[in-house]
This record gives structure tokens, C-alpha cells and sequence, in this order.
């Protein structure tokens, strides 16, 4: 299985300038390597573009439920799908924190963004008071069980990214052996529900620094980076040491 290393921009785009980060990353070959970069909506085309024919492709950081309606704001999967974009994350911790998406609204978008062609990257992760309270393994097993029986492994394609809350953003990353033994969880839940050779990807304040280290851990199939992503060359870097 390749590498799979994607860039969440979140709300923000890279001092260096877009079209300038998309020079330095199409200037180079990943050829072992499947990298996505989900920028805000408004940019999704404009950096199909500007990745041309390079491999590299993008993603949406969310989208509706389902593909038409008087939603005021939303966009489809299907919208989101004719930009061009191959994925779509599904479930980051901030719309689950911030955007109040429980784990049925999770589902709901995990069907839709299968449905509308594209792959779901679906985030999961425990916060800081639930792995302090030995919750981890309960709450990975939920938002796993409560989601992936809506869609079908035939035909569809799903990447899952562990991403414990307490570390997004923080530079506080999960150390080897946290990352170790939620990906072995994870991989056992996801064969379980009928789920074999899904990439799972390891989030949470992945930085040159610290992606060799954690790429080593068996089960980590890539990264899903947030800050560090922002620098073309650090996000290089990382592509590089995963
Ligand atoms: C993220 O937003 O998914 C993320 C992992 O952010 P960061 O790398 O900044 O922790």
C-alpha cells in the first residue's frame, strides 16, 4: 500500500502563496507516495489546476449530507467531486466539536461522500479527558461502529484518520507507542465490521520533527498534517520521512 500523506489547510491558506506552494510540491516526485492537500472550498479548482498532471490531488474538509436542497451554505459531495477532488474528511474533531456533528451526522455524510465518488477520510479520535479517563478504546470503538456499517466496502474506497483531539494543534503528539496501540484497535475494529486494507493515517501536530519517528510505527499508513502543511517545505519534509 503507498504512503498517504494529506494536507488539511483548515481555514487558511500558506503565507508562501498558493500557486507557489503547488510550485514546490509538482517541482518535486512523489512517486511512491499518494498525496492529497484539502484546501478551503473557494480554492478546490483553482489548485487542480495549478497541480496540473502532478499525481497530487485534492480534497474537500467537509460537505453536506446530502446533494441538493435549500441548505444555505453547504456544498455537496457531488460539487465538491466536479472541482476535480478525488476525497473529502468526514468527522474532523473541529466540525464534531465546533459544528456540533454527532456520530449519526457523521454517518450521513460518510454515505453521501461515497455516494457522490468521492473517498471519505473519516477522522476519529478521543479528547483529552476521555483517554484520561481510559475511555480511548470505547470511544474509537463507537465512532467506528456507529458509522462504517451505513456504507459498502465493495466499490467503495475508505482511508480513516486517528486523530486524538488532544493533539491537533497542540504540538503535543501522540507518542509511538498511544499511535501503536490505536492503530492495532482501529485495524481490528475496521476488519471486523468487514473492512480490510484500509490506510489509517495518524493526525495531531505531525512535523518533520517528529514524522519519521511515528511513521515507523507499524499500522501507520500516512499522516493527515494540519499547521505543518501550511510551509510547502515542511509539508515536503514530512512526505519525505513518512
Ligand atoms: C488536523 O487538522 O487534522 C491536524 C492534525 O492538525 P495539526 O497537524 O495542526 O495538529
Amino acid at each position: 500500500m503507498k504512503r498517504l500523506i494529506a494536507a488539511n489547510w483548515k481555514m487558511n491558506v500558506p503565507p508562501e502563496g498558493i500557486e507557489a506552494w503547488c510550485h514546490a510540491l509538482t517541482s518535486l516526485r512523489f512517486d511512491d507516495r499518494e498525496i492529497f492537500v484539502a484546501p478551503p472550498f473557494p480554492f478546490l479548482s483553482q489548485i487542480v489546476d495549478n497541480l496540473g498532471t502532478s499525481g497530487i490531488a485534492t480534497a474537500g474538509q467537509t460537505c453536506s449530507w446530502t446533494e441538493h436542497g435549500a441548505l444555505t451554505g453547504e456544498v455537496s459531495p457531488g460539487m465538491i467531486r466536479a472541482t476535480g477532488a478525488k476525497a473529502v474528511l468526514v468527522g474532523h474533531s473541529e466540525r464534531r466539536a465546533s459544528f456540533g456533528e454527532n456520530d449519526s451526522i457523521v454517518a450521513r455524510k460518510l454515505v453521501a461522500a461515497a455516494s457522490g465518488g468521492l473517498t471519505p477520510i473519516l477522522c476519529i479520535g478521543e479528547t483529552a479527558d476521555e483517554r484520561s479517563e481510559q475511555k480511548t478504546a470505547a470511544v474509537l470503538e463507537r465512532q467506528l461502529e456507529s458509522v462504517i456499517p451505513s456504507i459498502d466496502s465493495r466499490g467503495t474506497r475508505l482511508v480513516v484518520a486517528y486523530e486524538p483531539v488532544w493533539a491537533i494543534g497542540t504540538g503535543e503528539n501522540a507518542t509511538p507507542d498511544q499511535v501503536a496501540e490505536a492503530h492495532e484497535l482501529i485495524a481490528r475494529l475496521l476488519g471486523s465490521l468487514g473492512w480490510t486494507d484500509v490506510p489509517i493515517l495518524y493526525g495531531g501536530s505531525v512535523k518533520p520533527s517528529n514524522a519519521g519517528e511515528l511513521a515507523a510505527v507499524d499500522q501507520v499508513s500516512g499522516f493527515l498534517v494540519g499547521g505543518a502543511s501550511l510551509s510547502s517545505q515542511s509539508f515536503i519534509e514530512i512526505i519525505r520521512s513518512t
